[in-house]
């Protein structure tokens, strides 16, 4: 045989890549748990348009209604004839404006922080964070229901991932007391992303100062709605730099822009500077999107009444579901309500239902939450009327029985 036949029939026994993904992406359909991308037509705001069918929306995160806000929007068009859309480089080869600088510098004072820097998304924050201050080998504690790249962070970074119960503190103490040499760091969502809690960020601050380990807080979805001035889970936990030396907050989700931040001590914004790969290595983020940002932290800093709209709203939910007998989240205090509905087909049949009422509800199946606890992830923002959210209420009820019923 000469080598290139042999070749060939090498290249022949070979898993072709595409075909196994396929597969995989084949298998999941089956089991009813496929996914696909469907295209929003239109709608802004609490409204949006699928299928030609006008939905009210209660999937957003843009909680405090800002991601079409015309202060917010001004910046953004504004921001772009002033610095042209994209950075054009990465920070450290020229990338780096005056609204860079601007954004991080409020930030760090929202936040109490002596410093912060900016990322193009909550993922490259997140992975740049972990992959500088963990080095392969050193232990990261992290809770079970932590979103994706926290996890993907520490595997990126070689540590050693120890995932506790959520909320299950004696393990994580435990897990620190087994190895008290070890460098460690604990990793926690503030507020939770699929279940809607906080995290006892009290709890486990005193429990790392007292076992020498650091802490890092993602506060996705706690910054701009919990906290003085929206600063934040931390802030409303009282919380500072020394007890919580990382923290790590998202600009997609209250602020309605894009992007992240990571927001601390100089020595540690100096370390990120140098060590965090997707913060080197990757173009700025968009100056129109810091200058939108900046906007949106000024509207989320002053106008209270969104705020406490959207605990208004949280309230009105709450009391009407349980007076309805829906299956709520015992603890879930802030804008993400889910409802436990069990098996994944339940929860997609439930969240057809009300599209046809006429809301957008989506169903969030496993992967992504554990078998058996498929939900709906109902999300509050401060633009919807007590009206539309007893609306909503009222078309649960009708449908809840049949699912569940069912189950
Ligand atoms: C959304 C989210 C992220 C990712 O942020 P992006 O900017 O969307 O990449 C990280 N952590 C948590 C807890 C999130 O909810």
């Amino acid at each position: 045989m000469t080598a290139t036949a042999g070749s060939r029939a090498l290249a022949q026994r070979r898993i072709d890549l595409i075909e196994r993904l396929a597969q995989a992406a084949q298998a999941r359909a089956h089991v009813g748990l496929g996914r696909r991308l469907r295209v929003r037509q239109a709608g802004l705001g609490t409204r949006i348009v699928f299928d030609g069918r006008e939905l009210l929306n209660f999937a957003s995160n843009d909680y405090l209604g800002l991601a079409a806000h015309p202060a917010v929007i001004a910046a953004l068009i504004e921001g772009a004839r002033r610095d042209g859309v994209g950075a054009g480089a990465a920070h450290l080869l020229g990338g780096h404006r005056a609204i860079h600088e601007q954004l991080d510098e409020a930030l760090a004072a929202w936040t109490g922080r002596a410093r912060a820097l900016s990322f193009s998304s909550g993922w490259l924050a997140n992975l740049g964070a972990l992959t500088a201050l963990l080095e392969p080998g050193d232990l990261c504690l992290q809770d079970q229901l932590n979103h994706a790249c926290l996890l993907d962070g520490a595997r990126l970074a070689g540590a050693t991932l120890k995932r506790y119960r959520h909320g299950d503190l004696d393990r994580l103490a435990r897990l620190l007391d087994a190895e008290p040499e070890r460098p460690a760091l604990i990793a926690s969502d503030g507020v939770f992303s699929m279940d809607g809690d906080r995290a006892p960020l009290v709890e486990i601050a005193n429990l790392a100062t007292a076992r020498g380990a650091s802490l890092m807080v993602d506060d996705a979805h706690g910054i701009g709605v919990l906290g003085p001035r929206g600063a934040g889970s931390v802030a409303a936990a009282g919380l500072g730099t020394t007890q919580v030396p990382v923290l790590m907050a998202t600009f997609g989700k209250a602020l309605g822009t894009s992007g992240a931040f990571v927001a601390g001590s100089a020595a540690l914004i100096d370390g990120l500077t140098n060590f965090a790969r997707s913060f080197v290595y990757s173009t700025a983020l968009a100056p129109p999107l810091a200058h939108a940002t900046l906007a949106a932290i000024r509207v989320a800093q002053v106008e209270a009444w969104r705020r406490e709209q959207l605990a208004r709203l949280t309230r009105h939910f709450r009391r009407g579901a349980q007076a309805r007998g829906l299956a709520l989240a015992g603890d879930a205090d802030g804008p993400i309500q889910p409802l436990i509905v069990g098996a994944a087909d339940a929860a997609l049949t439930l969240a057809r239902a009300l599209a046809d009422a006429g809301f957008y509800v989506p169903a969030i199946r496993p992967p992504t939450v554990r078998p058996g606890s498929a939900r709906l992830r109902v999300t509050l923002s401060a633009l919807h009327r007590e009206s539309e959210v007893e609306a909503l209420l009222d078309a649960l009820a009708r449908h809840w029985p049949q699912v569940t019923d069912a189950n």
